[in-house]
């Protein structure tokens, strides 16, 4: 993504960002491709380790609509376009210097990457859930640098068994989707229980408050946040 940076030249913006969008769009689906053989594996390794019978081939998913990551690009990109001051519609990082809105697109459109990207992934395994007879459900774990309302959804403890069940991801989300077995029960990591009793505790009997509670409780106890 870094790479790709130069394609966008300030003063032609209607030339080169739809150069730059082609090529993130090729990006996107050269490692979604690889998202996805890595659920795949992973998906047949815990397959192997639930000792689960019979066999199976985890079914490939299609890249995302083209429109969709162009969509998700251009609203990375949107603030980059000029807008005079005086202009009612013109917001606040459109006022910056155009350096500062570059690198501001730059995060942005990093973090819509590393989404369609690894939702190839996810969504991987949810249609491999779908498709096996062997698999009951999925759930969710997050990284140790989650945010709080992805270490809220895990410490829930929730195994999706609809077949309609969405992974609700966010730009910048690692968390993942683990397939559960027949005769299988979800079992926390250590570091989920941790937050579950950080949760119990300092957030669940605020009540509307809850996710401020947490976030603040995690943030006392080393768990910060990395976005
Ligand atoms: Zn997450």
């Amino acid at each position: 993504m870094r790479g790709l940076r130069r394609i966008i030249i300030p003063s032609r913006l209607e030339a080169t960002v739809p150069l730059w969008i082609d090529a993130v769009r090729a990006l996107v689906d050269q490692y979604g491709a690889a998202s996805s053989a890595l659920a795949a594996d992973y998906y047949d390794a815990e397959r192997v380790a639930a000792r689960v019978t019979g066999s199976f081939t985890v079914p490939l998913v299609e890249p995302p609509p083209e429109e969709q990551v162009d969509n998700s690009l251009r609203w990375a990109t949107k603030d980059l376009w000029p807008r005079a001051p005086e202009d009612p519609k013109s917001t606040e990082a459109q006022r910056q210097p155009m350096d500062i809105r570059l690198q501001q697109a730059e995060k942005k459109a990093e973090a819509v990457a590393q989404k369609l990207v690894t939702d190839q992934g996810r969504g991987t395994i949810q249609e491999a859930v779908r498709r096996d007879r062997q698999a009951v459900g999925w759930a969710r774990t997050a990284a140790l640098g989650a945010c709080a309302f992805c270490k809220m959804l895990v410490t829930r403890r929730a195994v999706y068994t609809q077949e309609s069940a969405r992974f609700q991801s966010h730009d910048g989300c690692h968390c993942g989707a683990v397939p559960v077995f027949k005769g299988q029960t979800f079992e926390l990591s250590d570091h989920a229980r941790e937050w579950e009793r950080i949760y119990r505790e300092f957030a669940a009997p605020h009540s509307g408050d809850q996710l401020r509670r947490f976030r603040l409780a995690l943030a006392e106890h080393g768990h910060l946040p990395a976005h």
